[in-house]
């Protein structure tokens, strides 16, 4: 299928290009960027004029929950819920039901993506065996069967000699290590440590929960010479570990969610379990170093950490409920408000964090918008604002304690190697 892209304002963040113009897409991939680009009367023509066309957002952190929690999400409904937030490639964490800890689960869901996915799906495997913390996985089979990462994530890796063995282990296969920090005997609590849990008498979890890792996983990495990816930074202290760590050479990447930059500690009152996650939403502070390190490259990804769950997993008290928000149909348009409409980071920049700097971190060919690479784009309006309504998304689950916000940044199109998976707002039939 052939399909030009008329009008638009093309963005490539790897390159900073950004001009109004066309995009022709033909057998997959891009064949041409230019001005008033004419075609045979057959192409598509998807007219763009005042929409920004960018490339497909990458995910690096999202739970699609198959094998074993489909009641929640499924490969097929996790994709479409992408989609439809603008992303073209995800990676999942391997927390399912079983753990993806051996290459033949990794295979599954590579090929379940292949034949039910909306979009691309690379899926993270296991640094230990049933990520039970014990026993290092078979990192190296993994990787083979197309595992893009290894990661715990749910659980911390606790024992520190466990994570200096996954560093070197994963290091000899250049798999990147991607941590969840989470210091247990710290994080005994429910909300974030402060002024509204006493007032709402629940137990708090501290800053150090979190930075307590961070710093002892940059010094293992630093010391071995190997790269670590720190999942879902929260506060204030982990980005200032980081930016240190990135100044003295260590190799260090970083990741924030959309929640930790829009979101306080105040989200929780009225025990509102929509707004419980791991780690916890923070302080006003907190939220400001986020953006900060957003700002001058601390932190390099903006993932979702989307958590699907069932509503009667979050409709019980607040100490019951799990932890976690989904996140693909509301990270783009979070971003636009809260980020370049404030004028805290350009389009461009922001771009840059849900495109290729995602992909580099996974060293996936993938977050640029250019002559010859892969046709996955998104395009989206970033003047109409519109009201979130979680009974619309794709996803399963409707866990968001975005509904009936204002934002702008609704995606129209979405394209997967030149398809259009999205068409004007609805997935395409
Ligand atoms: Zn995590
Ligand atoms: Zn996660």
């Amino acid at each position: 299928m052939e399909i030009l892209i008329k009008g638009g304002r093309v963005i490539n963040p790897a390159d900073g290009f950004d001009a109004v113009c066309d995009v022709y897409v033909a057998n997959g991939k891009v064949q041409k960027i230019g001005e008033n680009i004419s075609v045979s009367s057959d192409a598509l023509v998807i007219d763009a004029t005042n929409k920004i066309v960018a490339p497909g957002l990458i995910d690096m952190h999202c739970h699609l929950r198959e094998p074993g929690q489909e009641y929640k999400e499924d490969i097929k409904s996790g994709t479409q819920a992408a989609a439809m937030g603008g992303f073209t490639s995800v990676a999942c964490m391997p927390n399912t039901s079983p753990v993806l800890d051996n290459a033949a689960l990794i295979e599954f869901v590579k090929n379940k993506a292949e034949k039910e996915g909306s979009v691309h799906v690379w899926p993270i495997g296991a640094i230990s065996k049933g990520q039970k913390g014990e026993q290092l996985a078979e990192i190296g089979d993994m990787r083979a069967a197309g595992a893009v990462a290894v990661s715990d994530d749910g659980h911390p890796v606790s024992n520190p000699e466990l994570m200096r063995r996954a560093l070197e282990y994963a290091g000899m296969f250049d798999t990147l290590v991607i941590s969840h920090c989470e210091e247990l005997s710290l994080a005994g609590g429910f909300m974030n440590e402060g002024a509204v849990a006493t007032r709402l008498g629940l137990k708090g979890i501290p800053n150090a929960a979190e930075e307590v890792q961070v710093a002892r996983d940059v010094i293992i990495a630093g010391e071995l010479k190997k790269r670590i990816h720190i999942a879902h930074v929260s506060t204030e202290g982990s980005v200032e570990i980081v930016r240190q760590a990135k100044r003295r050479g260590i190799r260090v990447t970083a990741e924030t969610c959309p929640h930790y930059f829009t979101l306080t500690e105040d989200a929780v009152e009225g025990f509102n379990t929509n707004a419980k996650m791991n780690p916890p939403l923070r302080t006003q502070k907190d939220v400001e170093a986020i953006i900060a390190g957003l700002a001058d490259g601390t932190i390099d990804a903006i993932a979702t950490d989307h958590a699907p769950h069932h509503e009667d997993e979050k409709d019980v008290e607040f100490a019951a409920a799990l932890n976690g928000i989904v996140g693909l149909e509301t990270a783009l348009p979070l971003g636009i408000t809260y980020l370049v409409k404030e004028n805290k980071l350009t389009l461009v920049e922001l771009l840059k964090h849900m495109t290729s700097l995602p992909a580099d971190i996974l060293g996936i060919k993938k977050g640029r918008l250019a002559e010859s690479e892969d046709a996955d784009i998104v395009i989206f309006d970033v003047e109409t604002p519109y009201e979130v309504d979680v009974t619309s998304f794709a996803s399963k689950s409707k866990n968001s304690p975005y509904h009936s916000y204002q934002l702008y940044g609704k995606v129209a199109y979405t394209l997967v190697d030149g398809k259009i998976v999205v068409n004007e707002g609805k997935l395409q039939a």
